[in-house]
């Protein structure tokens, strides 16, 4: 595969990487491009472990079209770090500045989302690891010494932000920032829902709470009662498996947040809206849901979906979260834990985030 070797790229860079389905990350030299003209070039101190990245490591998603995994496979999608080179016509960022890298590196910038500030919604986006880039080499995620990136897709982190726990904002919480924003989830007065606490859970209760709203936590576990309460604030918990909670709560919600991204029944969930109210669903579940339609024409309610957010609103999902003081839960680990914290991953058993300390245990072979 071009880009697999060491010698394609004149900055060599050192990560780890999957070497087939097995998921299974191990040290990897390769290399990246030099720094061009509109490029930063960054040392990366921290990468949050998303859920995707488990995903495409094992390659679950290969037979469904949204991306398969080139091996070697390097994730890591929520990356923060320091720039150590910037290239001739950058304008946003000068060496020593603090960096966050997300889902995209790259869009094609003249179709109409595009010109809309979406380049999330591009067709020809591309993906932060597991494309093929412009040179015709494969992008390469976080989980690695070094970045070189289009300043177009990196913003900046405000320094009073706490650098790791911060990384997760590049991926969950713009997730759910923007869904928020967009279908007008976003003032005081307005009820909200949050289905699953989880990793874009948790960040989504803290959002909607900052942006004013009454927030519900919607879960199939009870014992997640005091965490959504006490700890992150939530007004209200019901458990999606007690049916005379959820009947109680029958149209009482202006919208739900969606995080869930296992196969669970929308019809409970479309029953705790109001008129008018909006299902939005940001988990991605590998199998078709079920709509049940009647509720939905009985009450003009709608069911919507958001994919994390452009680079405008991206930066302004960071500005908000420096204003307010928005972090995500994190547990930072070094990076020979990473297999461990994978198989975790997998089992829930994190809260809420894993967060490698590459700047500090990143060491190269
Ligand atoms: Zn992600
Ligand atoms: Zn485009």
């Amino acid at each position: 595969m071009a880009g697999a070797s060491e010698d394609v790229h004149p900055q060599k860079a050192f990560g780890w990487a999957a070497r087939d389905s097995s998921g299974v990350l191990s040290p990897f030299n390769f290399s990246r491009r030099a720094t061009g003209e509109q490029d930063v070039t960054f040392k990366v101190l921290y990468v949050g472990i998303c859920h995707s990245d488990l995903h495409y490591i094992k390659n679950e998603w290969g037979s469904s079209d949204f991306i398969s995994a080139n091996y070697p496979a390097v994730p890591g999608h929520e990356i923060v770090g320091v720039v150590t080179e910037v290239g001739m016509k950058v304008q946003k960022f000068k060496v020593g500045y603090k960096v966050g890298v997300g889902c995209m590196v790259g869009s094609c910038r003249s179709c109409d989302n595009c010109g809309k500030n979406l380049e999330n919604y591009c067709p020809k986006m591309l993906l932060t690891y597991g494309s093929t880039y412009y040179d015709g080499t494969n992008t390469y995620g976080g989980y690695s010494d070094i970045m070189v990136v289009d300043e177009h897709f990196a913003v900046h982190i405000p320094e009073n932000m706490a650098l790791d726990a911060t990384a997760p904002l590049l991926c969950a919480g713009i997730t759910v920032y923007s869904p928020l924003r967009y279908y007008g989830l976003d003032k005081p007065g307005l009820h909200v829902g949050v289905v699953g606490l989880g990793g874009l859970g948790h960040m989504a209760v803290k959002f909607a709470k900052a942006l004013g709203t009454k927030v519900t936590v919607i879960s199939t576990s009870a014992n997640k009662k005091d965490e959504a309460v006490k700890r992150l604030g939530a007004d209200f918990f019901l458990v999606s498996r007690d049916p005379e909670q959820m009947q109680a709560a029958t149209g009482t919600l202006d919208g739900i947040i969606d995080t869930v991204s296992a196969p669970h029944p929308l019809l409970p969930l479309i029953s705790l809206l109001k008129t008018e109210g909006k299902l939005i669903t940001v988990g991605a579940p590998d199998k078709p849901l079920e709509l049940p339609v009647f509720p939905l024409i009985m009450g003009r309610k709608m069911v919507g979906g958001s994919g994390i957010g452009g680079m405008m609103e991206t930066q302004e999902m960071i500005d908000f979260a420096a204003k307010h003081d928005i972090k995500a839960d994190i547990e930072v680990i070094p990076m020979d834990y990473v297999n461990t914290a994978m198989e975790r991953l997998h089992k829930a058993d994190v809260s809420y985030r894993f967060v490698i300390d590459i700047g500090n245990t990143l060491k190269a072979t």
